[in-house]
């Protein structure tokens, strides 16, 4: 989508620090971070938010929890955790309208969160 930045993050059209790609999926580390660990998950195509999934959706969905749970375990945090999040719609503070899931770790986080 012409006016996505996460689509011109795909489209290598803005700059972005990639941790892992392949046909349906990108990894890249979150320009402004809120933990030590901070990747943002998203798939390649142009979905704005979960709101917007369709079943044919469910495969990457699927793939972006298993690239999170082997990152995770790679990046050495599966003994203290992590948290994945999503954002969707106004009042959770989702800022860009392209489905993304981000990969907290390195602190811990409260619960529930504010
Ligand atoms: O869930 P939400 O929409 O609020 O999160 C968007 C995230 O995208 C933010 O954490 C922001 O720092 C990140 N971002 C980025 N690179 C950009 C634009 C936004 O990592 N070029």
């Amino acid at each position: 989508m012409q006016d996505c930045i996460f689509c011109k993050i795909v489209n290598r059209e803005l700059p972005s620090d990639v941790v892992y790609e392949n046909e349906d999926i990108l990894v890249f580390k979150d320009i402004k971070p809120e933990a030590p660990v901070h990747l943002l998950l998203i798939p390649k195509k142009h979905i704005p938010s979960l709101l917007d999934l369709s079943e044919e959706d469910a495969g990457v969905i699927g793939q972006i929890q298993l690239a999170a749970s082997r990152l995770a375990r790679e990046m050495g945090l599966a003994e203290r955790g992590f948290r994945l999040v999503n954002n969707c719609g106004r009042d959770s503070g989702q800022v860009v309208m392209h489905v993304h899931y981000h990969l907290l770790a390195g602190r811990p986080f409260k619960w529930p969160p504010g």
